[in-house]
């Protein structure tokens, strides 16, 4: 398959220019359209991290222009460069009462989605 191993060269490339190469990223590419993202909600692209041991599970939807599924792998490889201040903010987040808390974790993913979109705009070329 060689889309996937597009993703997996283009994924290392990430995590060498961000300095993310301690994160083991496993990568589940999907022939497509589309991924689940929960019951409701689909995505091309998402990633989850597991930030006690430092690993990681890159979703991705196939069979997309190369720029747009680098700008996406980019992008998820930010999240992952914010994984410690996410845990961070989780564990404080944690010492709060349960409308509080989730007042701070719903911030938080906007802040964090935010930045990433900002920082991926900046680090990739135009499409
Ligand atoms: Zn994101």
């Amino acid at each position: 398959m060689g889309e996937k191993r597009h993703v997996l060269a283009r994924l290392a490339y990430w995590q060498h220019r961000l300095g993310i190469q301690p994160w083991r990223v496993t990568v589940n590419a999907v022939a497509g359209p589309h991924i689940r993202q929960s019951d409701e909600e689909t995505t091309l692209c998402r990633i989850e991290r597991n930030p006690d041991d430092l690993s990681a599970v890159l979703h991705v939807a196939l069979g997309r222009a190369p720029d747009e599924l680098d700008n996406d792998i980019c992008h998820e490889c930010l999240h992952l460069l914010l994984g410690e201040t996410n845990t961070l903010v989780q564990m404080l987040a944690g010492r709060l009462g349960a409308e509080a808390r989730r007042l701070a974790q719903d911030q938080w993913r906007d802040v964090e989605e935010r930045l990433v979109s900002m920082l991926q705009r900046a680090l990739t070329p135009d499409t």
